[in-house]
């Protein structure tokens, strides 16, 4: 067990860092932020920020000297130069190496005895072509590394868009996907620890657009409802195959045939921001108590469900409305600018 008063160490200093790092305070820790920018939101809130970039093995070496415990807090990262950090990084960098390389977490996944969109491995032009015959259009092709929020990513709806799709993903490694014909969205989200013990949230119903996550409520609908227990237990086998202790996210499709995994992310995640208000104990605390080794806190919920509204770029600016508005909790990240599809903050109504 790693007690209260000891150093947490995170990697990635955004808002997931952030709220983490004010989660462990309450808890009693202190939290040193590894990040390469001047200013990262999570810096604002923690004991301690190094500044070096995610592959310097000296800064790590030194951040690793001065914490108890590390983790990571977005999946875009170096793998090599982490495992410098060896037993103190939770989760390790097997669920981070998986879930950074899009064709290797398909792969994780159907060997996990879950279901994935049709996909296919391709690097050429070319490839992308016969992916496209094989499938069959609609289809998305999504870079391998470096995609989030829709970014690294193009759809062909017509055989002569493969070429301009290619050139969109700036031709890097990619996997075409089948165009999910889903009727909802949702997410699974797992704590787990050391020693196998886990606990799930409520599911909550994600609405996205241009490929951002906008909203999500809990409680889901009865569509989504009806696929959460085979998703729960698809997410279940996922997180023990990896050995991953710590908070784990699933994203779902709700399609005709069941539960399609669209992807994993290894950390907490913004679709599970409505728990800290609308559970008994948020993603983030329970992340904080996995890696600490820690007993698991209640996931159950607080009153009759919640619902996240992100806000997204000068949405932001709606802070003082929203700050009067009697219930609603609002979250600021404390980033500079306000740059179209940026993050900024969110907003949860818990309902009554
Ligand atoms: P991603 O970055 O993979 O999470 O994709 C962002 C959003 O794009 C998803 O939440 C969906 O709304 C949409 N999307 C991604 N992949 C597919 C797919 N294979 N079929 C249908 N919609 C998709």
């Amino acid at each position: 067990m790693i007690p209260p008063g000891s150093t947490i160490g995170i990697v990635g200093g955004g808002q997931l860092g952030r709220m983490l790092a004010v989660a462990a305070a309450q808890l009693g820790y202190k939290c040193h932020i590894f990040d390469p920018h001047e200013h990262p939101p999570a810096a604002d809130v923690a004991a301690c920020f190094t500044r070096a970039e995610y592959d310097d093995i000296t800064a790590l070496r030194g951040f690793a000297q001065t914490i108890d415990v590390a983790t990571y807090e977005f999946e875009s990262l170096p793998v090599e130069p982490l495992e410098v950090l060896g037993d103190k990084l939770r989760p390790s960098t097997r669920s981070l190496a998986i879930a950074q390389d899009r064709a290797r977490e398909k792969t994780f996944i159907e060997g996990c005895g879950a279901r994935v969109a049709r996909w296919e491995a391709v690097s050429s032009l070319e490839e992308v072509n016969e992916a496209v015959d094989r499938i069959g259009i609609p289809v998305v092709l999504k870079t391998c590394r470096y995609g989030y929020d829709g970014k690294g990513q193009a759809w062909v709806r017509a055989p002569e868009q493969t070429q301009e799709a290619w050139r969109v993903i700036a031709e890097e490694p990619a996997v075409a996907e089948e165009g999910v014909d889903f009727s909802a969205e949702f997410s699974v989200i797992i704590a787990r620890w050391a020693d196998g013990s886990h606990c799930f949230w409520d599911s909550p119903e994600n609405e996205h657009r241009e490929g951002i996550l906008r909203r999500s409520t809990v409680h889901c609908s009865d569509q989504v409802a009806a696929q959460v227990p085979e998703a729960r237990a698809a997410t279940l086998r996922i997180a023990k195959a990896l050995g991953h202790i710590g908070v784990l996210t699933v994203e779902f499709f709700a399609s005709n045939s069941g539960p399609v995994v669209n992807e994993i992310a290894p950390r907490v995640h913004n679709s599970g921001h409505w728990t800290i208000e609308g559970a008994v104990t948020s993603q983030f605390e329970q992340h904080i108590r996995a890696i600490c080794d820690l007993p698991a806190g209640l996931t159950g919920l607080t009153r009759g469900g919640a619902v996240m509204d992100n806000l997204i770029g000068d949405e932001i600016e709606q802070w003082p409305e929203l700050l009067a508005e009697r219930g609603a909790h609002v979250h600021i990240y404390g980033k500079g600018e306000a740059r179209p599809g940026r993050k900024m903050g969110h907003v949860t109504r818990v309902k009554r």
